[in-house]
């Protein structure tokens, strides 16, 4: 971990900062962090980021992470370098807020002993296509992972249709969803999702309307961002196919790795059950009936 001093220029970019975002918008924000609540954002997304290493759904510098605050974020303190940031795209609905997002290239195990050296804040400037990257002097990234333009689409989605005052996303390659999601027959959000809710009571209960599934598309491109904005307006978590997962909360990053545990897990299930010849039937739709009414989820086709 480096040593974290506040460097002049950074206030005074600081202020340049501030004179830009109007005071409307910052009236309208729900929250102002201080460097100790910005503490508590960075040691949740580094547990995150060590969980995912811990389940191998993250090998070496796979999968990203960020979380969106609507909220006048205290940076300063922790990340005092303050540089003039272009977005890869124009989030006007996110103006004045802060994303707290891990670097490109960098190690999802590593945030966690690192976390200065591993990740960074944007602040969107008022046109949402101009912002400010705030490092610390440790920093060992150039530039936000090379899925921001994801990141920052699904957030200002996600935040126009239930505003929040944070709002989590989590990429990673959790390795069975991912190998399910090679098999043709996988690639198609009802099969996999009937496949995988049969497992364990919990699957239903946090995935009522299924697991989203999107066709292979090149990592980083535009087509794969606005497919995955419209699939997590349907689905909390979504397959990337032959590529990984990407989940989202409004809860904060807990609840973002419980349902990449929770789906994985259900994976897991579903390849020992092809590599033993189907030999189980899992849940069955009576039995998912059942836990449905219990928890007060309709009735539907997945069961
Ligand atoms: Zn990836």
């Amino acid at each position: 971990m480096c040593e974290v001093i506040p460097l002049l220029d950074s206030s005074l970019v600081g202020s340049i900062l501030e004179s830009k975002i109007s005071s409307d918008r910052k009236n309208q924000m729900s929250q102002t962090l201080n460097r100790f609540d910005l503490d508590d954002w960075i040691a949740s997304l580094a547990e995150a980021g060590w969980r995912m290493a811990e389940i191998g759904a993250s090998e070496g510098a796979a999968g990203n992470l960020s979380v969106c605050l609507d909220a006048h974020v205290e940076l300063a303190p922790r990340l005092p370098i303050c540089k003039p940031y272009n977005l890869p795209v124009a989030v006007p609905a996110l103006a004045g807020m802060t994303v707290l997002v891990s670097g490109s290239g960098r190690r999802l195990r590593e945030v966690k002993q690192a976390p200065y050296e591993n990740l960074g804040a944007v602040v969107i400037g008022p046109d949402g296509l101009n912002g400010w990257l705030h490092t610390a002097a440790c920093c060992r990234f150039v530039r936000p992972t090379s899925e921001f333009n994801s990141h920052l689409m699904v957030h200002q989605d996600q935040m126009k249709r239930s505003p929040s005052s944070s709002h989590v996303l989590i990429h990673a390659q959790p390795v069975n969803l991912t190998y399910l999601s090679h098999l043709e027959v996988y690639q198609d959000t009802t099969y996999l999702s009937r496949q995988l809710v049969r497992w364990q009571p919990e699957t239903i209960i946090n995935f009522p309307r299924g697991i989203g599934v999107l066709p292979f598309q090149m990592p980083g491109s535009e087509a794969l961002m606005a497919a995955s904005v419209m699939a997590l307006r349907d689905y909390a978590l979504i397959v990337w196919s032959k590529h990984g997962v990407m989940a989202r909360s409004a809860s904060g990053f807990e609840h973002a790795v419980d349902l990449i545990e929770y789906a994985e897990t259900a994976a897991r299930y579903e390849v020992y059950n092809l590599v033993l010849g189907n030999r189980a039937t899992g849940l069955t739709p009576d039995e998912l009936g059942q836990i449905a009414s219990a928890f007060g989820i309709p009735q539907q086709h997945l069961f």
